[in-house]
């Protein structure tokens, strides 16, 4: 089956699951509350947004530029900085350092770029156990699914689907609270810290002028991650990069604000190399990988590159009518919603996945949301036309919108059916397209010209 008949049949059987839609329902409910109260904090939203936006072109125009500067002053502190093509050649760095330093076990914060290489499965491929330290990351790990959402992973599950899996996994009390579950998790990841030899961040920023990694989180998971294990690989896409560390004060808030409706995330790190000869934590080594996997695509790209300013707020996918309809899964990719529709067809094909570009209502939602003015709907048509242009629609959709141009071009070819034949006509789209949980709604036996000109005789 293609990409594209799998998810037109997982959106189809989602979108009717009333148990997912009433759980993503009070889920995001509780994060439009959040979100109103963060903007309300704001003197002038608009205007930290006008300044973000134009921070991250500036970006674009000098890409080069401040990878280069953000590699040679993060290199003089003793980092190793590697550049990786694309998913197979980060593995292969990977799997190098973990075979050196004969990791057992890998501690991992919460990272998408992580999800884009499958870390875990190589990691445990060199018998190498890797654990996720976000909790709700640990969640999907250990329900054996990947993240549901760029921000909050396990968005999918209430909290009695989360002590039910406990119950199974760990045989914790099918009614624990939520507090009590954390509290085991927390027990068990204790352990991992500090037995870990290796572990592993993502960057939500690479600060060119001080060559220095931000990574924000809200359960100090990621501190805890890098503060026992002897080396940090840290595994950043190329378009994480900000000139200036001054330019933090920004974007933390308004990362916040659109992440999860926070003023700021509670741990914000800036990692700048591995341990001094006086520092009592930290690791011995710290390897910063660099990794392009489609990057440089979207770039080249005159009417895309805007959307490698995205910051992964997440703010889009829950604007989304059609994510907050069809679910984090149902997109099968590393990111979802219309961030994810407008990127994935260039970091892993048009021709398996340009379907996703038609899944959007075009409504401008994620548009008004976004903290960084990324022009979404424009670049979905723009990878719409794409589509088409490489052949990649079905040649029933090119015929049928043939012949709707043609009939619709003039009012006499509309009229020159009665409606009983047009009713005939639209059938078969009951049962192909249209879905069975819908009926194509009926023609009026005469059409409205035809009507009005008998009204007005
Ligand atoms: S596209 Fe904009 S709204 Fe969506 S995740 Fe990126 S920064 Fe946030």
């Amino acid at each position: 089956m293609s990409n594209s008949a799998k998810f037109t049949r997982d959106a189809e059987a989602i979108s009717f699951d009333e148990k997912h839609r009433s759980t993503i329902k009070f889920n995001i409910s509780r994060y439009d509350a959040a979100v109103s109260k963060g903007m309300a904090r704001y003197k002038n939203v608009e205007e930290a947004k006008i300044k973000a936006a134009a921070i991250k072109r500036d970006v674009l125009q000098n890409w080069d530029k401040y990878l280069i500067q953000f590699e040679e002053t993060i290199s003089k502190r003793g980092v190793q900085v590697l550049w990786a093509k694309d998913a197979a050649e980060a593995t292969r760095q990977i799997e190098q350092i973990l075979t050196e330093n004969q990791a057992r076990l890998l501690v991992k914060s919460k990272s998408m770029t992580t999800e884009e290489i499958e870390l875990n499965e190589t990691a445990e491929r060199l018998g190498c156990e890797s654990v996720e330290t976000d909790l709700g990351e640990f969640i999907v790990q250990v329900a054996g699914e990947r993240p549901y959402h760029i921000v909050t992973p396990a968005m999918h599950k209430s909290k009695g689907d989360i002590a039910k899996l406990f119950n199974e996994k760990f045989g914790t009390p099918i009614d624990s609270t939520p507090e009590e579950m954390t509290e085991y998790v927390r027990q068990v990841l204790r352990k991992k810290y500090t037995t870990a030899q290796v572990g592993v961040t993502g960057a939500n920023f690479l600060i060119a002028d001080i060559g220095g990694i931000s990574v924000t989180e809200n359960e100090g998971n990621g501190l805890m991650s890098t503060a026992f294990p002897k080396v940090h690989i840290v595994i950043a896409g190329i378009e994480k990069i900000i000139p200036e560390m001054k330019q933090l004060g920004l974007f933390y808030p308004l990362l916040a604000a659109h992440g999860t409706g926070q003023q700021i995330t509670a741990y914000n790190t800036i990692f700048t190399g591995p341990r001094k000869a006086n520092e009592v934590d930290g690791p011995e080594k710290m390897v910063v990988i660099l990794l392009d996997n489609g990057r440089t695509n979207v770039y080249d790209d005159s009417e895309a590159y805007e959307a490698l300013a995205c910051i992964r707020c997440g703010a889009c996918l829950n604007a989304c009518p059609v994510y907050k309809t069809i679910g984090g899964y149902t997109y099968d990719t590393t990111y979802s919603g219309p961030i994810g529709s407008v990127l994935t067809p260039f970091l892993r094909g048009f021709s398996d996945f340009s379907h996703l570009s038609f899944a959007s209502t075009l409504c401008g939602k994620c548009v008004e949301v976004c903290p960084v003015k990324i022009p979404l709907t424009d670049i979905l048509l723009s990878n719409r036309r794409k589509t088409v242009e490489q052949n990649l629609r079905p040649m029933a959709e090119k015929w049928l919108i043939k012949g709707f141009r043609l009939i619709s071009s003039k009012r006499s070819n509309l009229d020159f059916v009665s409606g009983q034949l047009k009713n005939i006509g639209t059938y078969p789209f009951n049962f192909y397209g249209w879905g069975p949980k819908r009926d194509m709604p009926d023609f009026a036996s005469k059409s409205f010209s035809k009507q009005y000109k008998n009204k007005t005789k």
